[in-house]
């Protein structure tokens, strides 16, 4: 069995960032750039006014001969003289001519004449041409995430199509005999199917819409011959439960025989102990134990990290804070720990019930503390390691 850490290592040495595609602009929201964005424009592409206001041409005096108006989208170009101005509104191209533009707060207009009052230093409320980015400079750099802010500067400058690393092609395979899904009767035995509807709302949280998903009775053969067709067809095979060691788990046998690359099986952790990741030629395949809160721990701790060397994130994982915890905290066992946990200022409290069964707590979480191999116990106030969820 591996530690948490050798597990994440081994994470970031086999999985290699996705070939650049090109994406449409809108569509890229939450995808990293592949490469840098130059500027194809000036922006401004022309001297702003920042105000409503004055445009005016200083000749030493403070009052000025009106000589017209620009408003945001005139096409029109004044010639102003020394001594005249224009009405000027926010937005609109200030004459190259004038030499500041007073608010129109300082003011005093009429039809013809307008008397400034203080005059303004020269250049005042002028946006000056490619003030924020000339033409052929670099705009956004290679690795930069194309959040609302990004994607918004982009459209300032004209950019439609971005090169950036993709999301991979994501299918959930889901095992178990006993599970039937929601709004069936259950019958004795058998429970509500919840890790497949749980990771597709945790990979959209993460920007990934689809994700197929296909399910198998306990049954090698079924086993076998779905991941072999999901093996050919997708990025990233989720596979949830059958790969623990009992007599009904035919997950890893299958994956075996398909030829895939075990890269690690069994990490020291709980929840989660026999997560497996493997690699058959792109594939990627994580087989995340079937309690349900294993397999999202598993997924927040290990899936991201992978997802997000694939389409080149940084950090790599979820963010992780300290905190001071409100409790003593001791484990048994010789495993690390992911405990559910509710961060409330600068503390965080341990859930009751860590059960690896148990949705409950989590939904109530925003946290997981994480207690490496080495640390048994902690005092109450003492700082832990948080690592924070955003869905
Ligand atoms: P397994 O990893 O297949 O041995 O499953 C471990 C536990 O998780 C068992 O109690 C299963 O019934 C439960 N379980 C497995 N898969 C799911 C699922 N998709 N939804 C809800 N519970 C599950
Ligand atoms: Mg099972």
């Amino acid at each position: 069995m591996i530690s948490v850490e050798q597990a994440l290592k081994k994470i970031e040495n086999t999985v290699k960032v996705s070939t650049p595609i090109q994406k449409a602009l809108a569509e890229s929201f939450g995808l990293v750039l592949a490469e840098d964005v130059l500027s194809p424009i000036d922006m401004p592409p022309f001297a702003q006014s920042a105000m409503d206001g004055f445009a005016i041409s200083l000749n030493g005096a403070t009052t000025f001969t009106l000589v017209g108006e620009v408003k945001a989208g005139d096409g029109h170009k004044f010639e102003l003289k020394k001594g005249e101005a224009i009405r000027i509104f926010t937005g609109a191209p200030v004459p190259t001519s004038a030499d500041v533009v007073v608010r129109q707060e300082d003011c005093k207009a009429n039809s013809s004449t307008l008397e400034v009052n203080p005059l303004p230093k020269e250049g005042a409320n002028i946006r000056s041409k490619a003030e924020q980015i000339a033409q052929g400079a670099i705009a956004l750099k290679k690795g930069q995430l194309l959040n609302a802010a990004a994607i918004g500067f982009l459209a300032t400058i004209g950019v439609t199509k971005v090169s950036v690393n993709p999301h991979p092609k994501v299918a959930i395979l889901v095992t178990g005999n006993e599970l039937v899904s929601p709004g069936a009767d259950l019958k004795y035995g058998q429970i509500y199917e919840s890790n497949a509807i749980m990771l597709q709302s945790s990979l959209k949280g993460y920007g990934i819409s689809e994700a197929a998903v296909y399910r198998v009775k306990d049954d090698y053969t079924s086993t076998r011959e779905q991941l072999e067709e999901m093996l050919k067809a997708y990025d990233v095979i989720l596979c949830s439960g059958g790969i623990s060691v009992g007599d009904y788990d035919f997950v890893g046998k299958a994956l075996n025989e398909l030829g895939v690359e075990e890269v690690f099986y069994k990490i020291k952790q709980k929840p989660g102990k026999p997560l497996y990741f493997g690699k058959k030629d792109n594939a990627l395949v994580f087989a995340l134990p079937g309690n349900p809160a294993a397999a999202l721990t598993c997924f927040n701790v290990y899936v991201i990290k992978a997802l997000n060397l694939l389409t080149g994130k940084r950090p790599q994982g979820l963010v992780r804070v300290q905190k001071k915890i409100t409790e003593d905290f001791s484990r048994k066992g010789d495993r690390a720990q992911f405990l559910k946990a509710a961060i409330c200022g600068d503390e965080v409290a341990v859930m009751e019930g860590q059960s690896s069964a148990m949705l409950h707590t989590y939904a109530l979480s925003n946290a997981l503390v994480y207690v490496p191999l080495e640390i048994t116990s902690v005092k109450k106030g003492e700082s832990v390691e948080c690592i924070l969820l955003s869905n």
